[in-house]
């Protein structure tokens, strides 16, 4: 089972979001292709092209029944995938991201990181900190820099080689075509 599966089962989690029944069924998660990772869609406004490829996955809509969909709003909470450390808090086009190491990545000389974005980090949280997995790091900010969009979580996952300082972790170094990060499959984790 992916990771990023059971990462979704953990934010209907805790922010509650249940199909009201009491049966313990899940919660649908609906994506637009243009919320998928490298597409090259966009999934608001004209729903033209992208200046570039999906570097991620965009989580926002949701169905608790057939009939009604959901988008997340501004009280979102969001929850750490895995275990980690933070290695860097930068801005981004909608909000702030949380750049975060995930603590037993086994590789020699490269980092696994994950970014959440367009997220308002949890205020107590800070450079070099620990999170645990299914610890509420965040919430999903609002949208009112792109009204076009709805509130959402860009989810990201990158490997970059050791010697890039944290501080350069951002999303300046993650559009670049630099050789020393590699961007993969959130879904593939
Ligand atoms: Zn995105």
């Amino acid at each position: 089972m992916s990771k990023f599966f059971d990462y979704l089962d953990s934010i209907s989690q805790v922010n509650g979001l249940t199909n009201g029944m009491g049966n313990g069924q899940k919660i649908q998660w609906l994506f637009h292709c243009g919320m998928l990772f490298l597409s090259k869609d966009k999934w608001w406004g004209d729903f033209k092209f992208r200046h570039s490829a999906h570097e991620g996955i965009d989580i926002t809509y949701y169905r608790i029944r057939p009939d009604k969909l959901h988008n997340f709003d501004n009280s979102i909470r969001v929850p750490a995938m895995e275990n980690g450390i933070i290695l860097n808090i930068c801005n981004d086009f909608l909000g702030q991201t949380l750049v975060v190491e995930h603590e037993n990545s086994l590789l020699f000389n490269r980092r696994l990181l994950f970014a959440y974005a367009h997220i308002i980090p949890e205020k107590n949280l800070k450079i070099g900190q620990v999170v645990k997995k299914g610890q509420v790091i965040a919430t999903v900010c609002d949208t009112y820099k792109n009204p076009q969009l709805p509130p959402h979580l860009h989810f990201s996952c990158f490997e970059v080689l050791k010697k890039i300082p944290p501080e350069h972790l951002d999303w300046n170094l993650f559009f670049s075509d630099n050789l020393d990060v590699n961007l993969l499959h959130p879904i593939f984790l």
